[in-house]
């Protein structure tokens, strides 16, 4: 195969990331904490008060003053148990000398206390407790802003409010978040051999593949999807789809019709009627990846086969989603090292990405990995136990059994 014209994918993807633009900070919108999963923050956060508000004992236990009389002397030390303090219900009052009071993990530290001795540490009777040494000031106390303090900054603009982020602003009581618009992103498939599940396949049909994992990978993201189905292979309603598509979307996302067979004819539209970017980059599977503009919006023409469109999606297109959604830091995948376990085919040319299982094998010194059996492009199946891709460099030769290789875990790569 001829590679000398191909883009490489580390030049594709700066050219990419370069052209799309980031989500404007002005359009935001204050939501609810608990709809605003997954969206990015239009400003910094700060926290409205100190985490935690009050002293608190961070074990259960016995709340005394480290510089009381009773520990001038020798062990062992007596101190008479003078109240409670739980979680939720605070002592009242002051702890007297050579006292001490009963406390529980999360419980406000009462006045005059300095210092928790571990439950474990102390002997109980029913009237007092003894203790064998004098607490460090400060021991198992929690103080006020341990965690964060009023004002500080608990998340920059720009962050993407994950599970973690959610709990967070939810643990400093902040209710509502101002966060960025949605990206409009409108999404279909072509190719007059396409059908939709729940029909009958007609000679020659086959059912799309493509769209239903697309529109999932993208909602990680504050997208709004229009979904516009399968467009059949005629010029005239692809150049129409596309135009309007174009006008509402900040992003039209399609599958199939970009390489150069006799109906392949997005790439050209695009050509025609918006500015064409970069079509073939030296990735495989997908060497065919039509980018560029329509108008305003941001054009992805994926190749159609299955395997091709998932990882150019998730190598060029969702770093370009996370940008233009206005999250601050679009992330590099993830990459390792496991060993290889069987070889594996490449041909030099081509930066190639097979759908590989790896897991881990202390006794065999690390992680392991192997590939699926068939690499095809057009098998959806080649996912099937797959949890990682290997990336073989366009000039790595071809690895066997033992070659360590980079590999890029999906975990991260799919949310
Ligand atoms: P194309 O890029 O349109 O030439 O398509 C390349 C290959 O991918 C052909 O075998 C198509 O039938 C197949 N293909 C295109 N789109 C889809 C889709 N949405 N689902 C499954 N296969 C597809
Ligand atoms: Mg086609």
């Amino acid at each position: 195969m001829n590679t000398q014209n191909l883009m490489s994918i580390e030049y594709a993807l700066q050219l990419i990331l370069k052209t799309v633009p980031p989500m404007s900070h002005s359009a935001y919108e204050p939501v609810n904490i608990d709809a605003a999963h997954n969206r990015i923050c239009s400003h910094d956060i700060t926290a409205p008060i100190s985490i935690p508000p009050f002293a608190a004992s961070a074990m259960d236990g016995y709340a005394i003053n480290s510089e009381d009389p009773q520990f001038t002397g020798a062990p062992p030390y007596q101190l008479r148990v003078q109240g409670r303090s739980l979680a939720g219900h605070p002592f009242h009052g002051e702890l007297q000398k050579n006292c001490c009071i009963r406390i529980t993990t999360g419980a406000c530290i009462p006045a005059r206390a300095d210092a928790i001795v571990i439950q474990e540490n102390a002997i109980r009777t029913s009237e007092q407790i003894e203790i064998s040494h004098r607490p460090e000031k400060n021991a198992h106390i929690r103080n006020v802003g341990q965690d964060v303090g009023a004002g500080q900054l608990i998340l920059s603009a720009g962050s993407r409010l994950g599970a973690l982020q959610l709990g967070w602003l939810q643990a400093c009581g902040i209710a509502s978040v101002n966060v960025l618009r949605k990206l409009k992103v409108s999404v279909f498939s072509t190719g007059d051999e396409l059908s939709s599940t729940g029909k009958s396949l007609a000679a020659g049909e086959i059912y799309d593949a493509n769209r239903l994992v697309l529109i999932k990978l993208m909602e990680h993201f504050p997208v709004i999807i229009s979904d516009l189905g399968i467009l059949p292979d005629d010029e005239d309603t692809i150049r129409n789809a596309l135009g309007a598509a174009a006008e509402k979307s900040d992003i039209v996302l399609s599958s199939g019709g970009v390489s150069v067979g006799d109906a392949d004819y997005v790439r050209n539209i695009v050509s025609e009627i918006g500015h064409l970017e970069l079509w073939k980059i030296a990735i495989k599977p997908g060497k065919p990846v039509a980018f560029g503009k329509i108008g305003k919006a941001v054009f992805f023409g994926l190749p159609g086969n299955p395997v091709s469109a998932i990882v150019t999606y998730l190598l060029l297109a969702k770093p370009a989603i996370e940008k233009m959604c206005g999250k601050s830091n679009v992330d590099s995948p993830l990459k390792t090292f496991a060993t290889l376990e069987g070889s594996i085919s490449h041909s030099p040319g081509r930066t190639e990405f097979q759908r590989a299982t790896c897991y881990q094998d202390s006794a065999a010194g690390g992680l392991q990995v192997s590939v699926s059996e068939d690499q095809s492009s057009n098998r959806f199946a080649s996912f099937r136990d797959c949890n990682c891709l290997i990336e073989l460099s366009s000039d790595s030769k071809q690895p066997v059994t033992g070659d360590r290789v980079t590999i890029l875990p999906l975990e991260g790569l799919l949310t």
